[in-house]
């Protein structure tokens, strides 16, 4: 299959409608598009056609429970796709929709098990990014659409990262640029009584908890070893082909201890990289420095961290060391996406 790649504005992509008319087209007789959004590129189907959305699986080699996301472009678009909204769902889509937003609800019967992973809950989300919004309207269906990566590694944040997964796998990508957050949407469960955080995100646990008050966390995102309530949060995840190794411990302790790790890698020709950030760059001396963001902008760490485990990948890196992120922010989200790279390979100092 030749893959279409096709080129729009991130900030004027209704200036390109003969492209997503295209795309429309492909999404309505049953193919694969892939998109920008907001947090990561999706790979989209129609999520209301069960055989196109098995070629989601396919092409990314996805195990059939793990469900997918539905994306919508309007609140209107949620009401014939699930069953109940609670008063704590409508707070929090009124607050942070459209957005990195990913809600749980029981599901009606117009979606799926495809489309749901075999689960009588499905999650929705409205886009914020001005081309899946496009897209979704123009396609005049809800579109299915997990991360558009092979399965198990890094999610991608640019179209070129989408090429190299899957260039002759999917029938269209449409590049409208870098992501803007970089890390997977924030998930919640709002179908039963006490919404749980299933996936952390950029919308973190304190925003939600300012507009609906108390939530629970998965303990699977905290708690290694523990079984988690989001079917895909189980699996190996973006990962680099390197050993990911994290240090974790105050800053002037973990850099003594990656240098002596990375002395260590590089003495025996092993092609090493350091994940570091504004704050330590130049206090490291061996292998390739690779700077992920500021500590104090814990945004810029989130937005570079895809990019740079597959860097690592690119530069036929075989050793990661990293830094850790330890608070509760954002940070929360960025270590569960690095744990999960390091298989829970950490080194406390
Ligand atoms: P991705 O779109 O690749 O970011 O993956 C979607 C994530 O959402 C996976 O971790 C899924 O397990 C999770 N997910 C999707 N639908 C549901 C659902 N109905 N219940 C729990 N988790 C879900
Ligand atoms: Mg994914």
């Amino acid at each position: 299959m030749k893959t279409l790649i096709k080129k729009v504005d991130a900030e004027f992509p209704e200036n390109s409608l003969t492209i997503f008319e295209t795309a429309a087209k492909i999404i309505n007789s049953g193919g694969l598009v892939a998109f920008p959004t907001e947090t990561v590129y999706g790979l989209g189907a129609n999520a209301l056609d069960s055989n196109a959305v098995k070629k989601i699986y396919a092409a990314k080699g996805r195990p059939s429970d793990n469900p997918l996301i539905v994306h919508i472009s309007d609140i209107s678009e949620l009401y014939p796709i699930v069953s109940y909204i609670s008063d704590k769902a409508l707070k929090l889509i009124d607050a942070f929709w459209p957005g990195p937003l990913t809600l749980i609800f029981n599901k009606t019967d117009i979606i799926p098990y495809e489309t749901s992973g075999g689960l009588n809950t499905v999650a929705i989300r409205f886009p914020s990014n001005k081309t899946a919004q496009l897209l979704i309207k123009q396609a005049a269906v809800p579109i299915a659409a997990p991360s558009a990566n092979s399965s198990g590694k890094p999610s991608p944040t640019r179209a070129s990262h989408v090429e190299f997964d899957l260039n002759g796998k999917i029938d269209m990508i449409i590049d409208g640029g870098g992501s803007k957050f970089g890390l997977e949407s924030t998930i919640i469960d709002v179908s039963s009584e006490i919404p749980c955080i299933l996936r952390p995100g950029s919308i973190t646990k304190k925003m939600i908890e300012d507009v609906i008050g108390n939530v629970e966390i998965d303990s699977a995102v905290i708690k290694e070893n523990t079984m988690p309530k989001a079917p895909g949060m189980k699996y190996k995840h973006y990962s680099p082909l390197a050993n990911v190794t994290i240090v974790s411990g105050d800053i002037e302790n973990t850099v003594k201890k990656i240098n002596s790790l990375a002395f260590k890698s590089v003495s025996k020709n092993i092609n090493t990289a350091i994940i570091a950030t504004t704050q330590t760059e130049n206090q490291y001396k061996y292998g390739t420095i690779l700077v992920a963001g500021d500590r104090n902008k814990p945004e810029t760490i989130a937005k570079n961290l895809f990019k740079i485990l597959r860097k690592c990948d690119y530069l036929n890196i075989k050793e990661v060391y990293s830094e850790s992120f330890d608070s509760d922010g954002i940070e929360t989200a960025i270590m569960n996406r690095l744990k999960k790279a390091a298989g829970n390979n950490i080194i406390y100092v």
